[in-house]
């Protein structure tokens, strides 16, 4: 099991980053890997607070996470061969940090940007172009610093992304107790219960949620990591990842381009948890008072694409059990589905 050593949250908390490079004993030579406008926005401030240190830092941006652009990564790497790597950005310049330092042996630290989804703390990042559409294992953060102040200035929708994600999760564990339940799959009670716990406090602080509150975002930003660190405690995704996101993956392959991860996980939820025959309508209410879709058209997506993904999700990952793998649903069953929760008219 690997956890994070040190997690900072607050305002201003960037400029912490040399109190907690100090305290891992990190010193010599750190590389950043981060997008152009994460760059503007928080890697310069990064990197020059590590060199009043007298750390040598070099930076790399990256706009992708295909498979190639990681070993990219890696070849700059092996030739400085930093201490550390640190992604500073949204999921993709922190999943190429993650996956890149996994396979080179090198610790690596958080810095996000944006709130959309749970990969700022787990330890699985996601790589497009590989036969497999879900994230795959790399190594959880050894650090995380998340400043309110910074990912204040992230857009909107990926604040609505990130409690998609979290709230999805309601299922993801519904399904990890079926599946222990009717296949014995290991379960653990204490990494389902801080998953659920994340689900909870954004639902009950959903009114908290919104442009300008400190404290909405601080909620999220909480909820967010501690769904990574239960999936670093069970050692896989299944506490934060069930049918619902089986549906947002086969939405993706259905429907290109598409809505954000956390926004089509919600969505998915809802039909799940109709599935479930648990309360629906209390996650469809959440993620319409936060302003997050919970109709096709709001995915930007046609009603079909819904009806066509929640039919083939359960294909994506037949290891994976889930109420999807149960019932088995015909098309028209997942056309009714649809109906009945609203998703589509
Ligand atoms: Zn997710």
């Amino acid at each position: 099991m690997q956890l994070p050593r040190e997690v900072i949250v607050g305002k201003g908390t960037l400029s912490r980053v040399t109190e907690v490079a100090q305290r891992l004993g990190l010193s010599g030579s750190a590389m950043i890997i981060t997008g152009q406008k994460s760059c503007e926005i928080a890697g310069k401030k990064v990197r020059d607070l590590l060199e009043q240190t007298g750390m040598t830092v070099g930076t790399l941006l990256v706009e992708k996470v295909t498979f190639s652009d990681i070993l990219k990564v890696e070849e700059r790497i092996k030739a400085w061969k930093p201490r550390v790597l640190i992604g500073v950005g949204g999921g993709t310049k922190i999943d190429a940090a993650k996956l890149s330092s996994a396979r080179q042996g090198i610790p690596f630290i958080s810095v996000p940007t944006t709130l959309s989804h749970d990969g700022i703390a787990s330890p699985l990042a996601s790589v497009k172009g590989l036969a497999k559409p879900y994230s795959i294992m790399a190594q959880a953060p050894l650090a995380i610093i998340a400043d309110t102040d910074v990912i204040a200035q992230a857009p909107w929708r990926s604040v609505i992304s990130g409690c998609g994600d979290v709230i999805s999760k309601f299922t993801a564990v519904k399904d990890w107790r079926l599946a222990h339940a009717e296949k014995n799959e290991y379960y653990g009670e204490y990494a389902a219960s801080l998953a659920l716990m994340s689900t909870k406090l954004v639902i009950q602080n959903s009114k908290l949620i919104q442009h300008g509150n400190d404290e909405g975002l601080r909620v999220l930003l909480e909820a967010l990591i501690s769904c990574g660190v239960a999936m670093s405690i069970a050692g896989s995704s299944r506490p934060c990842s069930g049918s619902e996101h089986l549906f947002s993956h086969a939405l993706d392959m259905v429907n290109c381009p598409h809505a954000m991860h956390g926004e089509q996980c919600g969505v998915g939820s809802v039909l799940t948890a109709y599935l479930h025959k648990t309360n629906w309508k209390r996650i469809r209410n959440t993620l319409q008072q936060i302003g997050a879709p919970t109709t096709a058209s709001e995915l930007g997506v046609k009603d079909e694409d819904v009806v066509k993904a929640l039919e083939m999700a359960a294909t994506i990952r037949p290891e994976r059990y889930t109420i999807l793998h149960k019932l088995n649903l015909s098309r028209e069953a997942c056309e009714k589905v649809a109906k009945i929760t609203g998703i589509i008219s």
